[in-house]
């Protein structure tokens, strides 16, 4: 079974290399940032909520994801595993999924965290033009990863389920690198 968390910063190449993995291992592919963005787009409550935090770079509010994951990971699809792309960005919904998965009688089987400098991830987040990419909003987003996101990687480095790949390398040699992991 493939249940994979996958923790990065913004800017690592996390969604690219998602993608990847979903094809190759036939799971589905959760992103809550492609959830949100598809709500913004079709001006849905949850897009007119969540609209101006994802602008400023800030996380949205808790209690507009959690429900959404819960849902979504009961969805047929998901039944027989998934990668999770962009959840958990903190340690509370970290809490939150840990305590889903218990109730669904369910474990995730890899917990990878994709590296990438700090540096690279400017450049990289510039090149990409997306929407809430501009300089201080990819500031923005970087200082909240690092506030609110890396304590994720500590709570998950203490259940010792925690695997880190280079992102910091040609696009198929980091999938290279996760195949590895995934089929360990
Ligand atoms: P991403 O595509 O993962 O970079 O997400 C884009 C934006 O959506 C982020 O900057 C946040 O505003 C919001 N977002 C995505 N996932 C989450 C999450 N798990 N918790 C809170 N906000 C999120």
């Amino acid at each position: 079974m493939k249940r994979i968390i996958f923790l990065g910063p913004p800017g690592a190449g996390k969604g690219t290399q998602a993608k990847i993995i979903s094809e190759l291992y036939s799971i589905p592919h959760i992103s809550t940032g492609d959830i949100l963005r598809a709500a913004v787009q079709d001006q849905t409550s949850l897009g007119q909520k969540a609209q101006n935090f994802m602008d400023s770079g800030e996380l949205v509010p808790d209690e507009l994801i959690l429900d959404l994951i819960k849902e979504r990971l009961q969805e047929t699809d998901a039944l027989d595993g998934w990668i999770l792309d962009g959840f958990p960005r903190n340690v509370s919904q970290a809490e939150f999924l840990d305590k889903l998965l218990t109730e669904l009688s369910l474990t995730a089987d890899y917990v990878i965290n994709l590296e990438v400098p700090d540096e690279v991830l400017v450049e990289r987040l510039l090149e990409r033009k997306r929407k809430d990419d501009n300089e201080s909003t990819i500031r923005r987003r970087l200082e909240i990863y690092h506030q609110d996101t890396v304590p994720v990687i500590s709570y998950y480095t203490d259940s010792g389920l925690l695997k880190a790949v280079n992102g910091n390398l040609e696009m198929k040699e980091v999938t290279s690198s996760l195949q590895t992991v995934v089929n360990q």
